[in-house]
């Protein structure tokens, strides 16, 4: 069911099992699967697709969890494949590594994964949830939370009340469930300002993404697919200063082109714009916790980085797997269950968040200091991964699918569908 319009304030409460804050692709997704186990979902947010020239590039666990919950069909028009990493120092060190090349094929998979506008996969995503009977989206902010032992009471914005019992906080880096629940969080800023933008370009990408590791941090080339009158065409994310960024912006289409053209060093031929430029200044966040009574954090509302390596909504979707497998058979009306199962969350989600923070957080800073010690470790850990093939290996399925417990929408057999009824008859 969808429902746009406003609830007034004197109308009956809706209540749920889960209700899930923010309809970005975190909230989305979440939506999507616990209606999948059976649990009756309200999800609040403004469904936004205008964040300007950004992909995401989603690996293989990700779309088994897109293709288990039946959504990656709708999606794939969108995809282009990413079979190759190539990775370019052009630091202009004196310790500069040597160029890689990772191919899928080196651990078995036709594509590391599918790079889709970030527009196309929300619009997909919420087209979903408004034709799902067990979910329903409501287009507005959620204004106030009420978090306690036996529930979660949501104010909208416009009016009205949600009565749930189990909260999902899916509203980014400002999440309000998050402070209400007193959990702590650490923030920081990185000099850095992320310029995305959509390419056409005369030369084909030939499905491989191309990262030049720059003075000012990466700059991307991800494989998009074509469209009539522009067969060949890429995303870029550029971290560049954030007074780069001002420069940038206020060039003309034709002059940016050139000078994303002489970066690339020419790599895909001529150049041309292919939408508008966005912009995302640069920042981290960590959490004390990521669960709070009767609640849990996902995505950017738990964790933030800079994009580089593609791992943030990546790392989403298996907080949202993770989370799912944990209150698997849960009956949400018993607390000490759900804490229970919130603890295994907690456990479960630590350190593969710790590892990608901190892994991204230490590679972008080693791009950032000019000092040789730290050129020459960062160029000696990539070439002694690179050429010793069980590591190379080890570190691409690292990025594709990481080691540890696969949580079940991410198998390569997608599961049963299971109905509302056959959750309750296990109680
Ligand atoms: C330049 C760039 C490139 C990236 N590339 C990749 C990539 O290739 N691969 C990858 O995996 N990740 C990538 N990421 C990261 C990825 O895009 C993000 O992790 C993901 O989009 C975050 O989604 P989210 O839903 O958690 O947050 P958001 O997209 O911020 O969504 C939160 C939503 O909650 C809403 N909201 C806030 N408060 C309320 C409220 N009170 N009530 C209701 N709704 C509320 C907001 O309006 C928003 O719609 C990239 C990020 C950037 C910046």
């Amino acid at each position: 069911m969808s429902q746009t319009d406003a609830i007034s304030a004197d109308q009956t409460p809706i209540s749920c099992d889960v209700l899930v804050a923010g309809a970005g692709a975190a909230g989305l997704s979440a939506a999507h699967a616990f209606a999948t186990q059976g649990r009756k979902v309200v999800i609040v947010g403004k469904i936004e697709t205008h964040a300007a020239g950004r992909t995401v590039a989603l690996f293989e666990g990700s779309l088994r969890f897109f293709r288990a919950l039946d959504l990656w069909q709708a999606c794939a028009v969108h995809a282009n494949p990413m079979e190759g990493i190539r990775m370019i120092d052009d630091t202009g060190s004196i310790f500069p590594s040597t160029p890689r090349e990772f191919r899928s094929r080196e651990i078995d998979l036709d594509a590391f994964g599918e790079n889709i506008e970030n527009n196309a996969l929300v619009a997909e995503l919420a087209a979903a949830a408004r034709k799902n009977p067990d979910i329903t989206l409501i287009e507005d902010l959620i204004d106030s939370f009420e978090l306690n032992y036996l529930g979660a009471r949501a104010r909208l914005a416009s009016g009205g009340y949600i009565e749930a019992k189990f909260v999902v906080a899916g509203e980014g880096r400002n999440s309000q469930a998050r402070q209400i629940a007193g959990i702590t969080v650490k923030t920081w800023t990185y000099p850095q300002v992320a310029l995305t933008v959509l390419l056409a370009h005369e030369k084909p990408h030939y499905n491989i993404s191309t990262e030049f590791h720059k003075r000012s941090g990466p700059f991307t080339f991800v494989p998009l697919r074509g469209r009539e009158g522009a067969p060949h065409r890429s995303s870029l994310v550029w971290l560049v200063t954030p007074r780069d960024a001002l420069r940038l912006q206020a060039e003309s289409a034709e002059m940016l082109a050139a000078e994303i053209e002489d970066e690339s060093h020419g790599l895909l031929g001529a150049i041309a714009i292919d939408g508008p430029l966005g912009s995302f200044p640069m920042g981290g966040l960590k959490t004390s916790r990521v669960t709070g009574l009767r609640m849990a954090l996902i995505g950017e509302s738990a964790h933030l980085f800079p994009p580089i390596g593609a791992q943030g909504l990546n790392l989403t979707l298996r907080d949202i797997a993770n989370l799912v497998d944990c209150l698997e058979g849960v009956d949400l009306d018993e607390t000490d269950r759900i804490t229970r199962a919130l603890e295994d969350y907690e456990r479960h989600r630590a350190r593969d968040i710790g590892l990608r923070v901190n892994g991204v957080d230490i590679l972008n800073r080693s791009l950032l200091v000019h000092a040789l010690p730290v050129d020459f470790a960062r160029a000696a850990a990539l070439n002694f991964f690179a050429a010793i093939g069980p590591l190379r290996r080890a570190l691409m399925r690292e990025g594709v699918t990481p080691h540890g417990s696969t949580p079940k929408l991410m198998r390569a057999r997608p599961p049963l569908r299971r109905t509302r009824v056959q959750v309750a008859q296990k109680f």
